[in-house]
């Protein structure tokens, strides 16, 4: 007889792990404890040693399907007097240093659905259904170990047949801490904008919610990671009310689709899509919308002028009710008002949303850590998984982790219009959920909320903080004060350099034996503080030798009213194409006032404005040239509408040899891109069709990457920043390289966006190797 010390470390608590583990020593005749601890699972295993080892491999080799293992140490120990009689799970323990990846909040499972639709089953249709497979987990969390005291099920005691599923080493729910039924239920119930119930009990709740939608009404949910707003997305009317009430002109929304064959009548939907679409993490997937849509879908007032609509599954049991009982698609959108988080709790949702939902499916149970839906893509040719936002069911687990020491602990604020933040602790990584654009009070309050949270259950006091270079954001001003608070030393890095270093990281560099080849950069973006002060954003870095170093960028142009240009693509097409008076006069003088066209022109011959190479304000200025809008209502939208009617002109087209607009470059090697505009403009004038003109645009990009590379003879080209949302010029980037043989790196796990940048922030000493452990 032997013992042996288990110690499991990973993704291993709310995934049935304990429960398993039982099995396993039953059926290996081991003897002994499982338990939950803040840093993972500690086993002690009591027994023969062919068996203890049969048993240890069990547990590595088939653990359970949710778990991520990333360490695991065994150890024999003296056998324990008494010797353990038989294997039992043991009280947690909530000492020690926290060390545990959180586990993410998870869809529904098959056998849960299964459940739900089964009359006979005493789950039949409620609307909390769960078990250790699913459900939700980060956002009932408020400290670690996982157990559930430590959760928002804590109010809620389960039934005796509850409690009975709970002590059954056999059944589904042992050991499931979100377990409840029927007749312990979470209560759900219709209210309207007072707070006043109007239907209680669960089936007649959603009955009455189903019945609104079906008369055209909104209807808010409290979910998972907050509040929905659903309305009936194949009645116009209801769409657009949404929209009015929600000041939300044009901004595709997302949807709920009843299954995936529902999703079929209204979009192609290809084997990766699908597979996205059912996944636990169930995330909103961008699909290509077929041109007749078969349910009535209204899709001009869902996803106007784009080809493609968000879909997600119903990934809850409450949706998936609501869902089947309407059978249609309905619009499923984060509960906020314009540009705010997402709305998590019942009072609030009366106070702000009364304006817009007409009735409140709420339930009892608190939300602690609010989460948007997930939304991603997939590329028509590489079949590349886009992140567009990276949140509910991912957040706040990072793996691989980054390679820092383990006694080493950073913490890095991003950036600032899609802020997330990373944080490096006992050799994990975890990156925050999107959390919104700092500019309202109400994101910074969700940001600050969420970061005290995960440090807290973390207990971590990082020993530096990583900032972006901008003085004025708040994340840079919130971690300037967390420095000073914990005396941590601060670091800022560059925006685009952080960008940088993301993609970098995420492909190997930041590891031990990196690869020695040096990697072009391809940052493109809206905005970043650059060195010299201007406001960068097409950039082309080199990363060599732990260094970065600015290769080439887009050619300066005035920023014409700071934040004024990032919403009105008029000014950004004014701004480049200011030096070509005549054109600009006939393309864009009708686009202004009698009184702002002089203005803007006075403005622009004084010459003393801050100068951009922003990526993102050439796809802005582009797109208005091509009438596609001269005023955004959402940022990305022109880029957005450029890249679908470059798409279209795309489809069953082979790569053309040549780009209609030649790279220009200026004497300091800039792509010129007054140039270029001019050039486009030209075409404009003669009548070039829209859709070859933003065809060739997106093409002029990579005829410049190309260039540049060879120029310099880099062999791997990365790239990253919220241009690279765009699925068409990822896949037009990775054909070109992949011609010329340079080897393309993009991001897989990351959003390309702002999102991304606290992670690159976080690497950024692995790269540079400016250490401070
Ligand atoms: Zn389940
Ligand atoms: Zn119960």
């Amino acid at each position: 007889m032997a013992a042996f010390s288990i110690h499991i470390q990973g993704q291993v608590q709310g995934v049935g792990f304990r429960p398993l583990v039982l099995l396993y020593a039953v059926r290996y005749g081991i003897s002994g404890w499982v338990s939950n601890g803040v840093n993972g699972v500690q086993i002690l295993a009591v027994g023969s040693p062919a068996k203890i080892a049969e048993f240890y491999n069990a547990i590595l080799q088939q653990p359970p399907q949710r778990a991520i293992i990333t360490r695991s140490v065994f150890k024999e120990i003296p056998v324990p007097h008494p010797v353990p009689a038989q294997f039992n799970i043991a009280e947690s323990k909530s000492e020690g240093v926290p060390n545990l990846l959180i586990t993410p909040d998870l869809g529904m499972c098959a056998k849960c659905r299964g459940e739900l639709q089964n009359y006979h089953n005493r789950r039949y249709r409620y609307p909390f259904t769960t078990c250790t497979q699913c459900g939700p987990r980060y956002s009932i969390m408020y400290a670690l170990p996982y157990d559930r005291e430590s959760t928002a099920m804590h109010p809620f005691a389960m039934c005796a047949r509850c409690r009975s599923e709970y002590n059954n080493t056999r059944n589904r729910r042992f050991y499931s801490q979100t377990n409840s039924c029927p007749i312990c239920a979470i209560s759900l119930y219709l209210t309207n904008a007072a707070g006043s119930i109007l239907q209680s009990g669960a089936s007649a709740a959603i009955e009455q919610a189903v019945q609104c939608l079906q008369n055209g009404q909104i209807v808010a949910v409290k979910g998972i990671g907050g509040f929905l707003l659903l309305t009936d997305a194949t009645q116009p009317e209801a769409v657009n009310r949404l929209r009015q009430r929600k000041n939300r002109p044009s901004k595709p929304f997302a949807l709920l689709y009843p299954n995936l064959s529902a999703l079929r009548l209204d979009a192609r939907v290809s084997a990766a899509e699908a597979a996205a679409f059912l996944s636990i993490e169930s995330p909103v997937v961008l699909v290509n919308l077929l041109p007749t849509p078969n349910s009535k879908l209204a899709a001009a007032a869902v996803a106007p002028n784009l080809g493609k609509i968000g879909a997600m599954q119903p990934y809850t049991p409450l949706l998936a009710l609501i869902s089947e009982q309407i059978q249609v698609p309905l619009v499923a959108t984060s509960a906020n008002t314009s540009g705010s988080p997402i709305i998590y709790q019942n009072e609030t949702a009366w106070n702000e949303l009364g304006h817009i939902a007409d009735v409140f499916l709420c339930n009892n149970r608190n939300i602690v850590i609010p989460q948007d839906d997930s939304v991603l893509q997939f590329t028509t040719a590489g079949k590349r998984r886009i992140f567009l936002r990276r949140s509910r069911g991912f957040a706040p687990t990072l793996l691989p982790p980054l390679p820092h020491a383990e006694s080493f602990s950073g913490l890095a604020m991003g950036a600032h219009m899609k802020s997330a933040f990373a944080f490096q602790h006992a050799g994990n990584t975890y990156l925050s959920q999107y959390l919104g654009n700092l500019e309202s009070w109400e994101a910074q309050q969700t940001y600050r909320l969420t970061l005290q949270h995960l440090k807290t259950m973390l207990n971590a006091q990082p020993g530096t903080i990583y900032t972006d270079l901008h003085p004025d954001y708040f994340a840079t001003r919130t971690g300037i004060e967390i420095a000073a608070q914990s005396n941590a030393a601060t670091v800022a890095v560059q925006h685009h350099e952080a960008h940088f270093a993301a993609v970098l990281a995420e492909n190997g560099y930041a590891n031990p034996n990196p690869p020695k080849e040096p990697v072009l950069g391809v940052i493109l973006d809206g905005t970043g503080l650059g060195t010299d002060g201007q406001v960068w954003g097409g950039e082309l870095l080199a990363y060599r030798a732990g260094k970065f170093e600015r290769m080439g960028h887009l050619s300066y142009f005035p920023v014409l009213l700071g934040n004024k240009m990032a919403r009105e693509p008029r000014l950004c097409a004014l701004s480049l194409l200011y030096s070509h008076t005549e054109t600009a006069q006939q393309l864009l003088q009708s686009k202004f006032s009698a009184v702002e066209w002089p203005y803007y022109l006075r403005l622009l011959a004084a010459g003393n404005l801050l100068q951009t190479s922003s990526a993102g304000r050439l796809f802005d200025a582009v797109g208005c040239l091509l009438g596609l809008g001269d005023l955004m209502s959402y940022e990305g939208q022109n880029a957005m509408y450029a890249e679908a009617i470059a798409a279209r002109y795309a489809h069953g087209r082979r790569l053309p040899a040549t780009c209609r607009y030649k790279v220009v470059f200026t004497p300091s090697g800039c792509a010129d891109v007054q140039q270029l505009v001019a050039a486009i403009a030209a075409d404009v004038l003669n009548g070039v069709q829209p859709e070859l003109i933003a065809f060739h645009f997106h093409l002029w990009w990579c005829h410049w990457v190309k260039h540049v590379a060879g120029l310099h003879g880099f062999r791997t080209v990365a790239f990253s920043g919220g241009v690279f949302q765009n699925a068409l010029l990822a896949d037009l980037m990775e054909k070109m390289t992949r011609k010329h043989h340079i080897q393309p790196l993009f991001h897989r796990l990351l959003s390309p966006n702002d999102e991304g940048i606290a992670y690159g922030q976080l690497a950024y000493p692995l790269l540079t190797g400016n250490f401070t452990a």
